[in-house]
């Protein structure tokens, strides 16, 4: 089956930047079935909130790996949505010259935060989608910064032009599920943590598979486990196909 991976980091924490290194993961990816990969970059190197110069380091080293496999990476531009609106404009109008389709958020600010709306507004302007780390942190103090699905929720629904991916429904779970119906313009993607039986059958039935995109967080997750909770999934063959590939296809525009 063709797949196509929307959330990955093949440099983290430093590791996996050389050019072996780089050339082993593509081969063994394609091997998978893998066609493309979002590349999101080695986010929390610097820590939750990096400075512009580090974001900039890491945006550099996602443009590097899309010089090697301009085919096969698709890059996000890394911000932090709290250093301000000048600072978020010039390193997105950077990685836009670059190639780069997307941006990456973490865990500088809740996504609930005030600070979001010139990023949202660039975000719409040009026409290209936000991928929101999101956890179960209802009730939680890391919530602060930890966006939890009714944060990303609420952003789909202040900015209904941009397109949103809540990332890591295996770490916000039935919950984040249900906070995500009746929102067109929020997807969720099917990485992190571990898999349990009946999340993505549960996903399907009450979102329906339009809306799930395929997606590991390698390197903390195994590719093979990853897309073995899809494949290994009791969803009809066709919901599968969407999930691992068409879907992201007409979500990153790749007609
Ligand atoms: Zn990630």
């Amino acid at each position: 089956m063709k797949i196509i991976d929307v959330h990955t980091h093949p440099v983290f924490f430093g590791k996996g930047k050389t050019k072996p290194e780089v050339d082993q993961l593509v081969a063994y990816s394609k091997s998978l079935g893998i066609e493309k990969m979002v590349c999101l970059g080695d986010v929390l190197v610097h820590g939750p909130c990096p400075s512009a110069k580090e974001l900039r380091a890491i945006n550099e080293q996602t443009r590097q790996l899309l010089a090697w496999y301009p085919k096969f990476f698709i890059g996000f531009c890394y911000l932090n949505p709290t250093l301000g609106e000048k600072a978020i404009r010039g390193e997105l109008d950077r990685c836009l010259a670059e190639g780069f389709q997307g941006i990456k958020l973490e865990i500088a600010n809740n996504a609930r935060d005030a600070v979001m709306t010139p990023l949202m507004r660039a975000a719409a302007a040009h026409d290209i989608p936000v991928l929101q780390h999101t956890w179960d942190t209802l009730g939680k103090p890391m919530r602060k910064t930890h966006s939890d699905p009714k944060d990303t929720c609420l952003l789909a629904r202040r900015f209904p032009d941009v397109k949103i991916i809540m990332a890591h429904l295996y770490g916000f779970g039935l919950r984040g599920v249900l906070e995500a119906q009746d929102l067109p313009n929020l997807y969720i993607d099917t990485s992190s943590c571990l898999p349990f039986a009946g999340l993505i059958e549960y996903a399907v039935e009450k979102l329906g598979p339009e809306r799930i995109l395929y997606g590991s967080d390698i390197p903390i997750r195994e590719l093979g486990q990853c897309i073995g909770r899809v494949t290994g999934s009791d969803i009809d063959e066709s919901a599968k196909r969407k999930i691992l590939y068409s879907n992201a296809h007409t979500f990153l525009n790749l007609a």
